[in-house]
């Protein structure tokens, strides 16, 4: 049986703005208010696992530790089946520049020029959605969107890679939706369900 949160506040722990804001509307449908790690001071711990689920379960615990609280981590990402999927738990990695920030419209580019060779273009996003408690226990929950990836990039809505992606049975990219269909069929939101089926209660 996973552990339920009986927590009303808990620590998002992540510096990514656009994280924090998908991730802290389905927290606030349970009636949980977040804290980000960002306005808490956290430091960023290094996500040196190979898998989403090692890096969230890093950056909960170090959260939950440091904070003394219930922390939430996600960590996700674009993977290109051309590509093995690539950029994968690298996504982030993509879009870094050499004097620090990040550049999407470059990563999302470097993405292009690898996959532009091959007819396949199947492609998907990936969350995983980690709670850990102080005492170092924690729940792992895992989402997909499948879809395919487009060029050039559409829409000027959501975060990150979200331009060059068309969810499956759908004509715009996560970019282009309204952000609240996007929430309702996303990576995210399907990790959210399954962490809600097995440890909130609204
Ligand atoms: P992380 O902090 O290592 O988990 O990095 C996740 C990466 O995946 C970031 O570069 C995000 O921009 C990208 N990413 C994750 N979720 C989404 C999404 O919903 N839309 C677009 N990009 C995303």
């Amino acid at each position: 049986m996973p552990r339920r949160l009986e927590e009303r506040r808990i620590v998002l722990a992540s510096h990514n703005a656009g994280k924090v804001r998908e991730n802290a509307a389905l927290l606030a449908e349970y009636g949980i208010a977040v804290v980000s790690a960002k306005e808490l001071g956290l430091p960023e711990p290094a996500e040196t696992e190979t898998t989403f689920l090692g890096n969230a379960t890093i950056k909960a615990l170090a959260a939950a530790r440091a904070a003394n609280m219930v922390a939430m981590a996600d960590d996700s990402g674009f993977s290109i089946a051309s590509l093995n999927g690539d950029p994968g738990v690298y996504t982030a990695d993509w879009a870094e520049q050499p004097g620090g920030g990040r550049d999407y419209a470059k990563a999302m580019a470097k993405a292009e020029a690898l996959a532009r060779p091959h007819p396949d273009r199947t492609a998907w996003f990936t969350c995983a959605l980690v709670l850990a408690w102080p005492d170092g226990h924690t729940e792992g929950f895992e989402g997909k969107a499948m879809g395919e990836w487009v060029w050039p990039p559409r829409g000027a809505a959501g975060f990150g890679y979200d331009p060059m992606f068309q969810p499956k049975g759908h004509a715009e990219t996560f970019a282009e939706m309204d952000p609240a269909v996007k929430h309702r069929i996303s990576h995210r939101a399907e990790a959210f369900r399954l962490l809600a089926e097995g440890c909130l209660k609204k």
